[in-house]
Formats: structure tokens, C-alpha cells, sequence
């Protein structure tokens, strides 16, 4: 580590390949931006190729064979220090993902990165505990089965959690003994291309955890490639679409597809009316509502409606007051990403004045950088583009209900399905409709959160597989059955 600095202008802007930095043999470059002023970070990030990915793939299946019996202990160890040294940086890991995604430390930053680490070590701790089975014996035979290793694997991962996510990606596929490679985000390259000295430092053999910068065009040959067998996706449903489709045209590997979400709030009238707002505009504004599981459909019951609207109105107008320069440390609320994703938002916001009543913000603050109020609408039917599309900006729905039942209808009418949430203090309709919701999570009393000894997922097109918990490494590996004839002499 003595020579290498973690700051953007130092960080070696190439592919990470079999333990070393190496030139990307394609010369295609992209070029990433600060959202806080628009300022250039660099133009210089490489776009890996076809050549470059098949160097990649070849030299993970080269250390797959050794990798997948390094005992558990030995695994582990190597999993433990890679966390660790991930914590030590973890403020100039944040930095790098903080110039080009905007994200300050105290309210984002320090928990994504701080996230991935927490994965590395949840999943190091599952390596000699992640065992098959043995069933009873069956005319002389016993049958046992093993979680083998796919080989070769991929993560794709999306810019709103570019540590995090290789965290939920990375940790189990190297626990469970496959080689992986990542593919960060064109947005938000950098940490992922700083990791290169941490993965030496903390003893992965050569070829087995790898990073390739790119764009789509690099994910997508990683999804066709023949030789990998896995891809781990987290990002819109639209490219989770497409690589499904890879997939089954290329290999047929396995995917995991972690897509978009707009996910309800049901707030009941007997609800702590204090905890339900706090909560709804946590939801919003975290990372500037650039969250899948972001809860962007309020509904609160009739007796609470004005009362929440209010709260929620105030809570949320003090929140746009810690909007600014994500590197001050009292900042809470940073830009949006990009300019692209400016534009997307402000444009949902301009064409949802027709579609509803804005109860709050709507405006961009400043006159630089991407920074733009929470946005309420009131009053908005449920066929409206606000009403059913992912927005991925700090921008909710809120509608009043009468009863559970309409409420629930109105909740699950979208093809979203990744969380949800209820609030109430009856324990009876909590659990009904907790039941009730078509969604891969649910919070009780809470939402818009996670673990990561819980499955994390969605239902319906906001994805397909599981993360987190035991699911994760499931995930990751192919069932095995040995068949074992105990009569023969
Ligand atoms: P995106 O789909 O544009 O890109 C995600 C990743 O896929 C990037 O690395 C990108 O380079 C790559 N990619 C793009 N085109 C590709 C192709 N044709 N083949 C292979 N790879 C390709 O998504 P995004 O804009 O980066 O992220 C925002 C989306 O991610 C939102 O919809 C959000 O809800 C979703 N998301 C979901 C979760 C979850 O866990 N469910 C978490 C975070 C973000």
C-alpha cells in the first residue's frame, strides 16, 4: 500500500488483471464528472474490451481449479483482511465515490463503503458453515450433496452503491469459492479501481477477484461470454432484460437480477404518526432518493392525512436545508448523479405538474451542480407516468385511502415488487398486510431498509434471486448430488 494513494488524481486509471494494473488493450475511454459543479474528475477511465475481458476470463478459470480448495480457514482469513483493510480506507474509498456520485460521507458515504466491508465479513463467516446434506439410506445407497462453485463470475453493478453493491456481489461468490470479476459503473468507477492493492494485499491468488472497468458494452460481453457462468446484475429493469437475454442466448449461466423498485408506504391511522414520517422521509432522501427500495408511493388513511401531509411537507422542507456541497461535513442531502439523471428527474417533475399537485419542492437549487428539492405530488391517479414509474430522485406520490382493502389494491397495482411498507401498532393488520403486499420485502413499523443476514430481493420485474443471508451464497453455487453405493465390496 506504501505507494499507492487513494485520491482520484493519483488512482492508476487501468483494468485490474490477474493482481496487476494493466492498460486496457481497447482504446475506447469515458470520462466522469463531479455532480457538485459539473467539473471534469477525468477523462481518461478505461472502457474494457472484448481482448481485455477474455484476458480477464482466462485467467480466472487459470485460478479457479486452486481457488475452490483453498481451505475454509485459508478463505476466510484472506475474506477477514480484505474487510479490514476496506474499513482502514474507508474514508478515501467514500471520497472516490463521492466525486462522482455526489454522496456525502456522514449520511451515505461512510455506510455504502463501510457496507461492502460488513459483507466481506458476514459471508467470510459462512465459509465453513455453508454445508449440503446427507439424506437416510435408501436400499444401500446415501446421498449427499455439495455447494460447488460455478467457476467464472460476474458483477455488474449500478451507481447508486458502488461499494456496497460489490460487497452483496463479491463477498459471496468469493466465499463460496468461484473467481469474479466486477463491473462497476461508468458513473461511478473509481473505488471499484482502487480496490486492485487491497485484493493483492489481503492474499486473493492472481485471477481471482478482478475489475474491469466499463460501460454497457463491457457488461454485455460478460453476460454473452461463454466462459463465465455467473452474472450478478443490480441495476434498471430494462438492462436486466437484456442480460437475462445474454444469458440464455450465450452459456445459459445463472443470473441474479436485482432491479428497479417503487415501493409503497401504507400508513393506518393508529400508526406512531412521528415514527411513520420519519421513516417515509428518511426513505426519500437518502442519497438523494437514488435507492431501488426508496418508498416513493405514500398512502396515508383519511383520520391522518392532513396531519401526516404536514409533517412530512416540514420534515422534508428541513431536510432540503442540508442540501450542498457533499464534501462539508454538516451536509446530508448531495446532487443527483449526473446530468443525465438531472434531466430525467427535473423532467418528471415538469410533466407531473399535470399529473398532480405538488405539495413540496420541485426546484433545482442553485445555479450549479445537480441538486434538486424532495419532491411531493398530492392528488395523482394511478395510471400517471409519476404514479407508475421509477423516478430514482428524491420524488414521492402521497395519496389518502379510506380502507385496507383499496389500499392494498392501489399498492400492489404496478409491476414493481422489491419492498414495501406498513405502518400501524395492530399486530394483526400488520402481519395481514404484510402478507397481502406482492413484494420481495417488507417492513413492519419501517421501510426502505436492509440486512445482510436477510434475503434482499424483489418480486415481480423488480428482479429475480436473492441477495444477502444464506440466499447469496446459494446463489452462487450449483447443487451437487453424490450418490454413494454402500453395498459394494
Ligand atoms: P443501468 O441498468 O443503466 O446500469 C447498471 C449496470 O449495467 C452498469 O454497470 C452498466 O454499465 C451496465 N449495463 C448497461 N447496459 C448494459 C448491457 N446492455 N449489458 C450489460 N451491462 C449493461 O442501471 P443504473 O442506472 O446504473 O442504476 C439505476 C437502476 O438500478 C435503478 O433502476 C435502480 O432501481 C436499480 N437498482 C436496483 C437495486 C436493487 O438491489 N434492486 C439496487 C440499486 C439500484
Amino acid at each position: 500500500m506504501a505507494d499507492f494513494e487513494f485520491s482520484a488524481k493519483k488512482l492508476p486509471l487501468k483494468l485490474f488483471i490477474n493482481n496487476e494494473y494493466v492498460d486496457s488493450k481497447s482504446d475506447k475511454k469515458f470520462s466522469v464528472y463531479n455532480p457538485k459543479d459539473e467539473k471534469l474528475v477525468s477523462d481518461q477511465v478505461p472502457c474494457a474490451g472484448e481482448r481485455d475481458v477474455d484476458e480477464a476470463v482466462a485467467a480466472a478459470e487459470a485460478a479457479f481449479p486452486a481457488w475452490r480448495k483453498v481451505p475454509a480457514a485459508e478463505r476466510r482469513d484472506i475474506l477477514m483482511k480484505f474487510a479490514a483493510l476496506i474499513e482502514k480506507h474507508v474514508e478515501p474509498l467514500a471520497e472516490l465515490t463521492r466525486v462522482t456520485l455526489g454522496a456525502p460521507y456522514s449520511s451515505f458515504g461512510k455506510f455504502e463503503a463501510g457496507m461492502a466491508a460488513e459483507a466481506f465479513k458476514y459471508n467470510a463467516g459462512w465459509i465453513d458453515k455453508f454445508a449440503g446434506e446427507a439424506y437416510p439410506q435408501e436400499n444401500g445407497f446415501m446421498q449427499i450433496t455439495r455447494n460447488e462453485p460455478l467457476g467464472v463470475t460476474a458483477g455488474i453493478v449500478p451507481w447508486n452503491g458502488p461499494m456496497g453493491t460489490v460487497g452483496l456481489k463479491a463477498a459471496p461468490a468469493l466465499a463460496t469459492g468461484n473467481c469474479f470479476i466486477l463491473k462497476p459503473s461508468e458513473k461511478t468507477p473509481l473505488a471499484a479501481l482502487a480496490l486492485g492493492p487491497l485484493i493483492k494485499e489481503a492474499g486473493f491468488p492472481p485471477g481471482v477477484f478482478q475489475v474491469l472497468s466499463g460501460d454497457g458494452s463491457t457488461g454485455a460481453l460478460l453476460a454473452s461470454h461463454m466462459r463465465v457462468r455467473k452474472v450478478s446484475f443490480t441495476g434498471s429493469i430494462p438492462t436486466g432484460k437484456k442480460i437475462q437475454k445474454m444469458a440464455a442466448e450465450s452459456n445459459l449461466k445463472r443470473v441474479t437480477l436485482e432491479l428497479g423498485g417503487k415501493s409503497p408506504a401504507v400508513v393506518f391511522d393508529d400508526c406512531n404518526l412521528d415514527n411513520a414520517v420519519t421513516w417515509c422521509v428518511n426513505a426519500l432522501a437518502a442519497n438523494t432518493g437514488q435507492v431501488c427500495f426508496a418508498a416513493t408511493r405514500v398512502y396515508v388513511q383519511e383520520g391522518i392525512f392532513d396531519k401526516f401531509a404536514e409533517m412530512y411537507k416540514a420534515k422534508l422542507e428541513e431536510r432540503a436545508k442540508t442540501i450542498g456541497d457533499p464534501d462539508q461535513q454538516d451536509t446530508i442531502m448531495g446532487p443527483l448523479v449526473d446530468e443525465a439523471q438531472f434531466k430525467r428527474v427535473s423532467g418528471f417533475i415538469e410533466r407531473g405538474q399535470s399529473q398532480g399537485t405538488i405539495l413540496t419542492g420541485g426546484k433545482r437549487v442553485g445555479d450549479s451542480g445537480f441538486f434538486i428539492e424532495p419532491t411531493v405530488f398530492q392528488n395523482v391517479n394511478n395510471d400517471a407516468e409519476i404514479y407508475q414509474q421509477e423516478i430514482f430522485g428524491p420524488v414521492s406520490i402521497l395519496n389518502s385511502f379510506k380502507t385496507e382493502e383499496e389500499v392494498m389494491k392501489k399498492a400492489n397495482a404496478t409491476e414493481y415488487g422489491l419492498m414495501a411498507g406498513v405502518f400501524t401498532q395492530d399486530i394483526n393488520k400488520a402481519l395481514r398486510v404484510a402478507s397481502d403486499f406482492d413484494s420481495g420485502m417488507v417492513g413492519v413499523n419501517c421501510v426502505s431498509m436492509m440486512f445482510l443476514n436477510a434475503p434482499f430481493g424483489g418480486s415481480k420485474q423488480s428482479g429475480l434471486g436473492r441477495e444477502c443471508g444464506r440466499h447469496a451464497l446459494t446463489a452462487f453455487t450449483e447443487l451437487k448430488t453424490i450418490m454413494v453405493n454402500m453395498t459394494y465390496q
